[in-house]
């Protein structure tokens, strides 16, 4: 079997959002990308208005919860491709309430889309990643794993991506394979669709490079991480917040 000559890259959530702008961002620098979503007709089309990187492009629906569904579709990229050089954890949701307000299942849905999710695609693509020599893992955090109002399941879970970053970091380096983490301040996606006008106003207040971001300044941290060149780099999370961390 001739091989793959591409490098290959997973993208969840890589249908919409931060998500999207990370899929065409691998795109761009050559990559093969398959997006694990749940949206197929959202992947369908994105495919269709790739034109003829559509070959370099693959929509799995995938719900990242399901360990079951994840074995599938990365058995499907390694058969189709080749084992992936980059896991890109970045599908995510939110459930916002007051501590006192909230579900068992507001917390439970919200740490498996957020947290689980990411150990269990991990864990599905380490072994391939081990075999080959190398791997690069980036997980999406988020600023607000410091904490917020209203967001106790959320900055729970994306506390933490930041310690299981770290934790995949110490496991993996000795194979190769670098773990690092993204946590991105309010960004310009549909995820923010729910905030009012005067609720959008207020946090453009707090950040100091006066703009909301854009899914590219994410994904210019997430190319620097799989780079091959970024050997030396792991465990780290890095905030791209336009200083509103500071
Ligand atoms: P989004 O809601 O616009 O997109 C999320 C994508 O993930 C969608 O395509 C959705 O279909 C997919 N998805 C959701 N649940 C899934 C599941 N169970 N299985 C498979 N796919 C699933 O969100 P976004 O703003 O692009 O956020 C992407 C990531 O960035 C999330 O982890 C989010 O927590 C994080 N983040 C976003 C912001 C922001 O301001 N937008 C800030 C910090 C962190």
């Amino acid at each position: 079997k001739k091989t793959f000559d591409k490098r290959v890259a997973i993208v969840t959530g890589g249908a919409q959002g931060i998500g999207l702008g990370l899929t065409h961002a691998l795109l761009d620098q050559g990559y093969a990308v398959a997006m694990f979503d749940l949206n197929q007709d959202e992947m369908n089309a994105v495919i269709e208005r790739a034109g003829a990187d559509a070959e370099r492009l693959m929509g799995l629906k995938v719900d990242v919860t399901s360990a079951a569904q994840i074995r599938d579709a990365v058995a499907r990229v390694a058969h189709q491709w080749k084992t992936p050089d980059v896991l890109v954890n970045n599908a995510g949701a939110t459930r916002d309430k007051r501590i006192v307000k909230m579900s068992e299942e507001d917390w439970d849905f919200v740490i498996d889309v957020n947290l689980k999710s990411q150990f269990l695609c991990a864990r599905e693509v380490i072994p391939g990643m081990i075999e080959q020599g190398h791997g690069r893992i980036v997980n999406i955090s988020s600023r607000a794993w410091l904490g917020g109002f209203g967001q106790a399941n959320y900055s729970a879970a994306k506390g933490g991506v930041v310690s299981l970053t770290r934790t995949m970091a110490i496991e993996l380096a000795k194979h190769g394979i670098t773990a690092n983490a993204i946590a991105p301040g309010a960004i310009d996606t549909p995820i923010l669709a729910p905030l009012s006008a005067e609720q959008r106003g207020k946090i453009m207040g707090t950040i100091p490079v006066g703009r909301l971001g854009q899914p590219a300044d994410i994904a210019h941290a997430m190319l620097m991480f799989a780079s091959p060149e970024a050997s030396y780099i792991t465990g780290q999370t890095i905030y791209v917040c336009g200083g509103r961390s500071l």
